[in-house]
């Protein structure tokens, strides 16, 4: 039946409630196809307005096929016009979201808004600004990128233009870097108006609840080498133990006794730095495992990206749990710092005061897009219909079984030539995996610890005949598969998952990599009872027993992964809403402070302020140094104490947030209210405290003609500071326990960073 045949109102109720009906960007699409003959032989186009849509398509639609070779099938403009209206819009893998996303982009920036395009990683931002380059240039569209090698200047310049394209954490970075500017002209990121989310799931959801940090450099902790051989001593079970997800570790009675007694009689409980000391030390000793969270290379401990799979280059954890790790492998701690302020990636979007993004999987979040930014999801069919043959899961008993049908299945497979993408956890599965296939005499391209360039360029290979490529789950993310010369007659791609993720979207996008434009493809996952996802999601099930040849055949085995992965998604959310809870209110606060901050860097505030407070002084420096050399000590003086003071305070909080749960049980309070209720009376304190640290400074301050003296007046700021993202935070692990143990969902976490 014709979908425009349908009443509107079964229509409306066949709409998922999270979804937008499409029918109104379709029939605007079908006029733009109506209108394309009138804009094809004119030698110049016109500059689109956004008042008629269907001309601003058709518009678009010439100038993409003109410049670059592309003309946007209908479902790409539909895609378009539901980006353009706010919504995030769900179209597969291979449908060319880039395009979309561009004529989007376009709109917007034409509707005199200025837009950020955020990308995945540095290697898209640059690729997709350059290859939409010719198209924004003929609507008469300025764009530029950000990338981690650019200088001050150039990202200045990147964001002066209409259309400016960042990966998440570079426009992250590039906002808190400009949190610390003293004066305006080192200011490099405009107002937010327009995000353009591409992948928007990944960024929006998986990497919501990841802040990114600005640190300062400070001493580095001596102490981590003691501790780490103090808890290399102990024994799982016994003075430790895991809680049932593998995300926390935690002393025991007798494990907390052993380690007072081995720091001469202290109590642990009372003396929070060394708790904190210790419980860094567990984590890395207990929960973090080299080569699968982390490598060590040229004496450095590199950090794997679970989200990616692959090393982040540069990256660290912060201050403690990066000496906590260096101590365990016995390498010299390098630099920690104090963080000086910090953002989640949701804070940082939800910042834009318009969003809008693209992914092959938002169906599956579409409440939380809902719940956390107030955005809907547009549905978009594929432009040919997907044909991949998508085959139910196999189920082993155990992972030796699973990896050994992995390695039969490979070579069967390959036989014929058909190319075959191999998805894996982790980088020791592929590692394992590739050693598997080398001893059964065949090669493979394995993609873990890469670079995101050199990545694209092996992916894009792996559709050609006889190829096996092994990757972790993100490798290679944004790039095409194109089918290889005969490809297609054997079937096409033949995507293989060794073994399911954590949530179905994650699945979803490895199977996405087959089958693309209708072309011929394949998918299978192999899974055993033992994976991680089972072991910590459906640890209370009764599991099937596997067959002779390994093979679970029960039909309960199924219905065991797809609830593992159920339950994962679950508490995912949980630990999302959760950290939510706690940020919102700190995420409100930083919003005034750079208020207050703004003011004093472009006005007078600082002056007027402390002329007030101090009339007198104010006059004889007047006097002495002159008014206009006067009112910038003054606005240094201020900048100065209320960055300090916004530093201590998260500090602080942070501390609070660790040990909240000890103080709430103790006085039946829920922690959530007495962390909001610290919060809110350390911030009024906060506020007074810049105003009485600022005056006093005024006071003894060394100011002469020439300017405030900052050293001789005490207000050095760090000499070197450096960015990083945060992927999950440890230090929750004590207060998240006592969450769960209270009944609700918590989670543990594992930090990773960048630094620069
Ligand atoms: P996605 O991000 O949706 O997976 P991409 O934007 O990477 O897809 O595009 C996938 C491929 O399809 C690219 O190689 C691109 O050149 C091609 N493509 C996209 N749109 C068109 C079009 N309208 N006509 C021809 N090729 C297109």
């Amino acid at each position: 039946m014709d979908v425009a045949s349908i009443p509107r109102f079964i229509r409306n109720a066949l709409d998922r409630p999270g979804s937008v009906g499409i029918g109104a960007f379709q029939r605007v699409a079908a006029q733009a196809g109506a209108r394309e003959d009138r804009f094809r032989d004119l030698a110049e186009l016109p500059r689109p307005t956004l008042d008629d849509l269907a001309d601003f398509c058709a518009i678009a639609r010439e100038a993409a096929r003109r410049t670059i070779d592309m003309r946007p099938f209908d479902v790409q403009l539909v895609g378009a016009l539901a980006l353009l209206s706010g919504h995030v819009a769900e179209m597969a893998t291979g449908e060319g979201k880039t395009l979309s996303g561009a004529i989007a982009a376009a709109g917007h920036a034409l509707r005199g808004k200025r837009v950020h395009v955020i990308s995945v990683n540095d290697y898209l931002a640059r690729r997709d600004a350059e290859w939409m380059g010719p198209f924004y240039e003929a609507l008469g569209v300025s764009v530029g990128w950000v990338g981690q090698s650019s200088t001050p200047e150039e990202r200045r310049e990147a964001y002066a233009r209409d259309v400016t394209y960042a990966s998440v954490s570079e426009a992250g970075f590039d906002v808190l870097r400009d949190r610390m500017a003293t004066s305006a002209a080192d200011l490099i990121v405009p107002e937010p108006s327009v995000a353009v989310i591409d992948e928007a799931d990944s960024v929006l959801v998986d990497e919501a609840r990841v802040p990114l940090v600005l640190a300062g450099a400070a001493d580095p902790g001596a102490d981590a080498p003691e501790a780490a051989e103090l808890v290399r001593r102990l024994s799982k079970g016994y003075h430790y133990e895991l809680d049932e997800q593998g995300r926390n570790v935690f002393l025991t009675t007798k494990g907390t006794d052993a380690v007072e007694k081995a720091l001469g009689g202290i109590n642990l409980y009372e003396s929070p730095d060394e708790l904190t000391r210790i419980n860094l030390a567990l984590h890395a000793h207990a929960l973090l495992t080299r080569d699968v969270d982390y490598l060590v290379r040229d004496g450095r401990v590199q950090l794997i990206s679970q989200s990616r799979g692959r090393v982040a280059t540069l990256q660290r954890w912060p201050d403690g749990l990066q000496a906590a790790v260096e101590a365990k492998e016995a390498l010299p701690a390098s630099e920690t710092g104090e963080i000086l302020d910090s953002i989640t990636v949701q804070g940082l979007i939800r910042r834009y005061p318009e969003i809008c993004g693209m992914t092959g999987t938002a169906v599956a979040v579409e409440e939380q897009l809902r719940e956390f930014y107030g955005l809907k999801v547009a549905v978009i069919p594929p432009n040919r219909p997907c044909v991949r043959v998508d085959e139910p899961d196999r189920v082993y008993g155990t992972v030796t079984d699973k990896e050994r049908a992995l390695v039969d299945e490979i070579a069967k497979v390959h036989e014929a030539g058909r190319p075959v993408l191999v998805g894996t956890l982790d980088v020791s599965e592929s590692e394992r995996l590739a050693e598997g296939l080398r001893a059964e005499g065949l090669s493979c391209v394995v993609l873990n610890a890469k670079n995101d360039a050199e990545e694209a360029a092996i992916i894009a290979e792996a559709g050609a005949r006889g190829a096996i490529t092994v990757s972790t789950q993100m490798a290679g993310r944004g790039t095409d598969i194109r089918l290889g010369e005969g490809v297609a007659e054997l079937g096409g791609l033949y995507v293989i998952g060794a073994g399911r993720h954590p949530s179905s979207r994650l699945d979803d996008q490895l199977r996405g990599r087959a089958g693309r434009q209708g072309d011929p493809g394949g998918s299978v996952f192999l899974v055993s009872l033992e994976d991680d996802l089972i072991a910590q999601h459906a640890a209370g099930e009764a599991l099937p027993p596997a067959d002779q040849d390994g093979v679970v055949r029960h039909k309960r085995a199924g219905w065991i992964v797809g609830h593992a992965q159920r339950v994962a998604e679950g508490a995912n959310l949980e630990i999302h809403r959760n950290t939510w809870r706690y940020t919102r209110l700190l995420e409100l606060q930083r919003g005034q402070v750079l208020e207050q901050r703004d003011k004093v860097l472009h006005g007078e505030s600082a002056a007027d302020a402390l002329a007030r407070a101090r009339p007198e002084r104010w006059k004889e420096l007047t006097e002495s140094a002159g008014e206009k050399v006067l009112g910038e000590a003054a606005r240094q003086i201020v900048l100065y104490h209320l960055d300090r003071c916004w530093t201590e305070y998260l500090g602080f909080m942070s501390d609070v947030r660790e040990g909240i749960h000890l103080r709430a049980l103790g006085h039946r309070l829920r922690p959530l209210d007495e962390f909001h209720r610290e919060a809110v009376a350390a911030y009024r304190r906060l506020e007074d405290e810049v105003a009485r640290r600022s005056v006093e400074t005024f006071e003894n301050a060394v100011i002469t003609e020439d300017g405030l003296d900052p050293l001789g007046t005490g207000l050095a700021r760090p000499t070197s500071t450096w960015t990083y993202m945060v992927q999950e935070n440890p230090f929750g692990d004590a207060f998240d326990r006592v969450l769960r143990r209270l009944g609700s969902t918590g989670g543990g976490r594992r930090r990773s960073g960048e630094e620069e």
